[in-house]
């Protein structure tokens, strides 16, 4: 089995880095790619840059090149629910990208032509997440992505009522997007790095950005070795 694994920043994938064994490296487009074996899962990493069309261009090269089964998603994210404190895991059941508009044709914000509104991630991956969420605080919900770090509370509560989501990253939805339209299973997960919501968020996110990323990488690694193969 071919894991694809998706990283934005670099201090999210060295969270990963750290804690395995590598086998090669490579470059693809000055994208550089880590390979690993896990659970006797062959794993390809990839810092692939914020923002959705960073990240949608790497998944493509995973599932072209690397002829990947499954992509994971792995990083940090902005709170947008009340209920979420940094540190705490969000699992995306559902991504969304919150500034697609073609609201001008009557669609609802967030809808793509040909591809609807909200994703769907891969049951199985969702429930062997799920199994091993012990310890952890975690949420499952929808997450929404977008090309914007946001900071404003109002922003945030706009997102977060609109949608329902339940944080707010740059990367989630995009991904989905590419695996759908691929028909390649995926899971998006990410660790609470600031609050939009409760104010501060820059400050929070600088100082939760290395932590979040140690605990999500953690967890995926838990998740890694317990997939059937
Ligand atoms: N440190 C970078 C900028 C980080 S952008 C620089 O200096 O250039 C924030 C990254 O973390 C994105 O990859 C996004 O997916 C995630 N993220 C965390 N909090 C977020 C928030 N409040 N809004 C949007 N994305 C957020």
């Amino acid at each position: 089995m071919k894991i694809g694994i998706l990283f934005a920043m670099k201090e999210e994938l060295d969270a990963l880095l750290s804690k395995i064994e590598l086998k090669n490296s490579y470059e693809i487009f000055d994208l550089k790619f880590y390979e690993c074996e896990l659970n006797n899962i062959n794993c390809t990493l990839v810092e692939c840059g914020i923002g959705k069309v960073n990240a949608a261009r790497s998944t493509q090269i995973l599932i072209d090149n690397m002829k990947v089964d499954y992509i994971i998603n792995v990083g940090v994210a902005g709170g947008i629910s009340k209920d979420l404190d940094v540190c705490d895991i969000v699992i995306g059941e559902k991504l969304v990208q919150h500034d697609f508009d073609l609201t001008g044709f009557n669609h609802e914000k967030g809808y793509i032509p040909n591809v609807g509104k909200y994703i769907d991630a891969d049951e199985y991956l969702v429930k062997i997440a799920m199994d091993n969420s012990e310890g952890l605080n975690i949420h499952k919900g929808i997450i929404a992505s977008g090309d914007i770090f946001v900071t404003e509370e109002k922003m945030s509560d706009k997102i977060n009522t609109k949608f329902n989501a339940l944080c707010v990253e740059m990367e989630g939805a995009s991904i989905a997007q590419v695996c759908y339209l691929s028909h390649i299973p995926f899971l998006v997960i990410r660790s609470i790095s600031d609050s939009p919501k409760k104010g501060n968020n820059k400050m929070t996110y600088d100082e939760f950005v290395i932590k979040s990323s140690d605990i999500v990488s953690k967890y995926v690694l838990k998740i890694l070795m317990s997939l059937n193969n």
